[in-house]
């Protein structure tokens, strides 16, 4: 297309997009503001959707957009639980919305309702969709939150804690939803990040997605690294954009909103039907445990824990990589599994001795590793015959027991000499690609300091 053309399109979009775009940035400003003094409620939702469609974000939005009919709503946050837990569909995803005016709480519970009753994907045995309407932010909440990040939370865990705060709350089926509604009002995230979620018209949902893979690329070069996780540039695929039949176009996740605005307006596309900013604690890795924290590890549970590579990395059928790590809690089996691509030749790069601490999550007594750190690599040694000094020539054995010589200069000694060999590896982070990134884990762009090997 001619630049000129180019730049036409462009400036319409702006033009079109100008008062989205505006509203959007005027609630981002109140959530940065803290304007706390305003009664804010906050409804929470989990689990509307299935594999087969359906989106809890969506879900979201569509109610949002009744509820602005009659209150003021503020910035949604999506919030990331533990992404280990079985029951989940996707990404573990729970929404909340902050809704503040003249409000009547029995008619925003009504009106909550009937969006749960006309609105999830209940065809799965697996979508439980739970609703809550919070008044106040007690401290029980933000611990039960913090918990449902990093452990395995019960139903009956969550109704406790509704009787005993008197939380206004409806479920469907098992209700087990309940647990990410609490928690994605509850939690307190210290290091926000945003995505910006587009929504396909509701016509081409289950088709085939239609995203023009340059202007994703060219968004993030102009937008990296304040935007990240777009594309997989070692290889070569765009990352932003689900799998599955749900509404979602794609999402521009970031720390900064006017550089998310910017990749979005550049980014050409199928017919964007809506589009959300979300606050999140994406790419944030509050779902680590440190292993000070705990005596015990276990299954459904992620960790960041310290130590010594006990032998060299295997490759397993179907390019998985394996190797032990001994810790303080016993040795533990690690794995680099075959999606993460290039971050295996790392892994197998690792020697025994190697020092270093691995982040991941614990399913069959395995670490499915996110990142890792190495803070002392171990010598690696090999044997050689010794130099002549002389003509700078290897030595050859002379008699079993009889040490080395060179048979020109008549030179030499008694035993081989001890060679370093070079490691490919230095001490730093390490991380999967973009690829194979979870929604949870801190890209290592957003790590300050020294020593960050990223990939992009
Ligand atoms: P999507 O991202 O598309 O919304 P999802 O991957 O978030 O889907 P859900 O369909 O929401 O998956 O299912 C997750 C279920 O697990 C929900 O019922 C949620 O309440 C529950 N859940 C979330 N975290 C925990 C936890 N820590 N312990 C127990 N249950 C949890």
């Amino acid at each position: 297309m001619n630049k000129w053309l180019q730049d036409f399109n462009l400036w319409l979009r702006i033009y079109r997009l100008s008062i989205p775009l505006a509203k959007m940035l005027k609630n981002v400003y109140m959530v940065e503001r803290r304007w706390d003094w305003m009664k804010l409620l906050w409804i929470g939702v989990d689990d509307t959707d299935s594999v087969n469609g359906g989106c809890t974000t969506y879900w979201a939005v569509t109610l949002m957009e009744e509820l602005r009919e009659r209150w003021h709503v503020g910035l949604p946050r999506l919030i990331r639980l533990n992404p280990t837990i079985p029951y989940k569909t996707r990404g573990n995803g729970a929404v909340a919305i902050p809704v503040w005016g003249d409000i009547d709480i029995e008619e925003l519970a009504d009106l909550c309702r009937k969006h749960l009753d006309n609105n999830c994907w209940l065809d799965d045995r697996n979508t439980n969709p739970g609703l809550v309407i919070v008044e106040e932010i007690h401290e029980k909440l933000r611990i039960f939150a913090k918990k449902a990040l990093r452990d395995v939370m019960t139903y009956e865990e969550a109704m406790e804690l509704i009787e005993d705060l008197d939380i206004q709350h409806y479920a469907l089926r098992n209700g087990r939803g309940v647990v990410g509604a609490l928690a994605a009002v509850g939690l307190d995230v210290r290091d926000p990040t945003y995505e910006l979620l587009t929504y396909r018209h509701p016509s081409r949902f289950g088709t085939q997605r239609e995203v023009d893979r340059n202007s994703v690329f060219k968004a993030d070069e102009i937008a990296y690294p304040l935007v990240w996780d777009t594309v997989d540039r070692e290889n070569d695929e765009v990352v932003f954009t689900p799998g599955s039949p749900d509404p979602v176009l794609f999402g521009i996740r970031g720390k900064s909103v006017f550089a998310i605005i910017r990749a979005f307006l550049i980014i050409r596309s199928e017919e964007i039907d809506k589009f959300q900013l979300f606050i999140t604690n994406q790419s944030t890795d509050m779902h680590l445990i440190p292993e000070k924290e705990v005596d015990v590890l276990r299954d459904y549970r992620s960790y960041r824990l310290k130590g010594v590579v006990i032998e060299k990395p295997y490759t397993h059928i179907g390019g998985h990589v394996f190797f032990y790590l001994e810790t303080r809690f016993g040795k533990v089996k690690c794995a680099a599994y075959e999606p993460t691509k290039q971050f295996r030749n790392v892994i197998r790069a690792l020697h025994p001795g190697d020092e270093i601490v691995v982040y991941g999550s614990m399913k069959k007594r395995t670490v499915n590793l996110e990142k890792i750190e190495i803070i002392k690599l171990a010598k690696i040694v090999d044997y050689k015959n010794p130099v002549c000094w002389v003509c700078g020539k290897s030595m050859e054995s002379a008699g079993k027991n009889q040490g080395f010589r060179c048979k020109r200069c008549k030179t030499s000694a008694e035993s081989k000499i001890e060679v370093e060999i070079p490691r490919e590896l230095s001490p730093g982070l390490y991380e999967v690609p973009p690829r194979a990134r979870r929604h949870i884990s801190m890209p290592l762009i957003r790590v300050k300091g020294k020593n960050i090997h990223p990939f992009r």
